[in-house]
């Protein structure tokens, strides 16, 4: 296929790495252009502005929040693409922008799919994310070669776009309480003078098995924070979202806000650029260590 790719940050540029590998053509635009050389150097055309990034059989966009699909996906963008194009959203954005893309791209003439993913960095580059694509069937068809390029299994979950993204907010709610979890186990263990890693050992090996609880309980163990693969700003972000879009439907997840605001507490330490497991941090803080 011959594509366009937006956003080139830690999980754009895994990902635009193996859509090269299977023999895709790929246009890649970076709002700072440095990201973009090491693309160009895997056979990736760099473009100077999102519009030509903005064309072909479809284009992808893998932003950081709502904020920058707003500065890069205007009216003017739409009211130049071709009839038809297919636009990819795979940012963790809010359900109320995923509903207002979807109406303002079909007002053009130009399709719009959301699919978020699961999976950080790590997973990207190894092809294995898990896909969560919403919107419609013939639109997903088309760029499905894309999704088998990056992803393990794409879950189609129906042709309302914005339903990705109440998914993808659910699950990283309870990514988000897994990690929190974590982080006030370890403050607990370790105060009893147990070792982090010992604890995690028993853990993982029956009761909760798993990327999560091994991954992120590693980092809190080593408290290895950085450099962070999935921001804490990014996770705040996340769970913010999460709580409007539960607020939306009359919804209270008061775990959510507790994890909010530990996060919000992280962020306010000045830590919002290392990883979410810096959660394990701001339990150990607490706890006056
Ligand atoms: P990242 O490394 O921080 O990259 C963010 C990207 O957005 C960069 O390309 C950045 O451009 C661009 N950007 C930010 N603000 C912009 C603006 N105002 N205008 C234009 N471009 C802007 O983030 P990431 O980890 O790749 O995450 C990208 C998305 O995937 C997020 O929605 C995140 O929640 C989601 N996600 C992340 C993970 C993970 O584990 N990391 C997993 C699943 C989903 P510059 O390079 O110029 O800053």
């Amino acid at each position: 296929m011959d594509i366009g790719f937006i956003g080139l940050g830690e999980m754009g540029a895994a990902m635009v790495a193996n859509i090269l590998k299977a023999g895709h053509q790929v246009r890649v635009w970076n709002r700072s252009p440095e990201r973009a050389q090491v693309l160009a150097e895997l056979g990736a055309r760099v473009v100077a502005t999102p519009a030509e990034a903005f064309a072909g059989d479809a284009v992808f966009s893998m932003l950081a929040d709502d904020t920058a699909l707003r500065e890069v996906i205007t009216a003017p963008l739409l009211e130049h693409a071709a009839r038809g194009l297919i636009h990819v959203n795979m940012a963790t954005i809010s359900v109320v922008l995923a509903e207002e893309l979807a109406s303002a791209h079909a007002s053009r003439g130009v399709h719009y799919v959301s699919a978020p993913v699961m999976g950080r960095p790590d997973v990207a580059a190894a092809g294995k994310l898990t896909i969560v694509a919403g919107g419609p069937a013939e639109s997903i068809d088309r760029v499905q070669p894309i999704f088998d390029a990056i992803g393990q299994k794409t879950w189609r979950i129906g042709s309302l776009p914005q339903q990705a993204n109440v998914m993808k907010l659910a699950a990283n709610f309870m990514l988000g309480a897994a990690v929190e979890t974590l982080g006030e186990a370890a403050a607990l263990v370790t105060g009893h003078g147990l070792a982090m890693q010992d604890f995690l050992d028993v853990i993982t090996s029956g009761l909760f098995p798993g990327p999560v609880y091994s991954g992120y309980g590693k980092m809190i163990a080593e408290q290895q924070f950085e450099p962070a693969k999935f921001k804490a700003r990014l996770g705040l972000k996340d769970l913010r979202l999460a709580l409007a879009a539960a607020d939306s439907v009359t919804t209270p997840m008061p775990i959510a806000s507790v994890v909010r605001d530990s996060l919000i507490e992280a962020v306010a330490q000045g830590d919002g650029e290392k990883d979410f497991a810096v959660l394990g941090q701001v339990a150990a803080r607490r706890a006056g260590r």
